[in-house]
């Protein structure tokens, strides 16, 4: 039952992408890991599976309704999805009259009596279909957590109520930096969510780091990289400090440096990064010495 999940993760057909079927899956993961059920109904999906192709799918002229009909109806077809009512495929119409999805019975049982084979059903489907700085945001989206992407297995220890408290704190993370750098400001939407925006952990979490809001900053995927690999830090004064390991050539690249001595600009009310965090990520993560001032 579970190798069934694990073929779809070959549904590419020359390059072109298809991953209508895997972010159902994911979709009913994400609610069965969150709520005990992957119970779906299509008034629902209609709204948030459709969301999901939209973000995550590649462009179709496709109406939204439909492209979430497709593999609402046509995942029977490979044995791992039910549905309470027997409806054509392809079709919205019957799907309105109040149907509802879940995985198939045998298939939900095993998920729930082994909660490891969820993170491993979500990581090979993203990683299969999402490179990996999409595959994060995908798990993002459906509540799942990010962090099982990284190693060989899921993080160990950790309780489903903390996979589900962090996934959530990203989100708020993001929110209350306003959806925009804190280090340049940049504010990227594709549609009306963001893209390139992500909540970086000053003190990581592996590494004893809470899920607090004053742990957290919104920052592009780029200085998030620099913030991570260590390039980038933040001095007592809570301004920018570049490492002078980095370097770069073309103008772009340096930009970087420009952000040397920048102060955060948090919106009034937002919680900034604690000096102890700060304090460890200065000791454990930012490389080498501050360019000078
Ligand atoms: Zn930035």
């Amino acid at each position: 039952m579970f190798e069934r999940l694990s073929s779809l993760r070959q549904h590419q057909q020359d390059g072109r992408r298809s991953p209508h079927k895997p972010l159902l899956v994911l979709l009913a993961l994400g609610r069965l890991a969150a709520t005990g059920t992957s119970r779906l109904p299509w008034s629902e999906a209609e709204q948030e599976l459709a969301d999901l192709i939209e973000e995550f799918g590649p462009t179709s002229k496709t109406g939204r309704a439909q492209s979430a009909a497709f593999p609402f109806t046509r995942l029977r077809s490979d044995g791992v999805w039910t549905l309470d009512r027997d409806v054509p495929m392809d079709t919205v119409g019957p799907l309105r009259e109040g149907v509802t999805g879940r995985f198939e019975a045998s298939l939900e049982a095993a998920l729930r009596n082994r909660p490891e084979l969820i993170a491993e059903a979500a990581r090979g489907l993203v990683e299969s279909h999402f490179p990996g700085t999409v595959a994060p945001d995908v798990l993002v989206a459906v509540g799942l957590d990010p962090d099982w992407l990284e190693g060989s297995g899921p993080a160990r220890g950790a309780s489903p109520a903390d996979r589900r408290r962090s996934s959530t704190w990203l989100a708020a993370v993001i929110e209350a930096w306003d959806r925009q750098c804190a280090f340049c400001g940049f504010d990227g939407a594709a549609g009306g969510g963001v893209v390139g925006i992500e909540a970086a952990q000053v003190r990581w979490f592996k590494l004893g780091g809470p899920d607090d809001l004053d742990n957290g900053l919104a920052l592009c995927s780029l200085h998030h990289k620099l913030f991570d690999r260590g390039m980038l830090g933040l001095d007592d004064d809570l301004a920018v400090v570049v490492s002078r390991r980095f370097s770069a050539r073309a103008p772009q690249g340096r930009t970087v440096y420009d952000l040397h001595g920048q102060r955060l600009q948090p919106r009034p009310g937002t919680l900034l990064p604690a000096d102890r965090h700060v304090a460890w990520h200065r000791e454990q993560v930012f490389q080498g010495v501050a360019l000078a001032g």
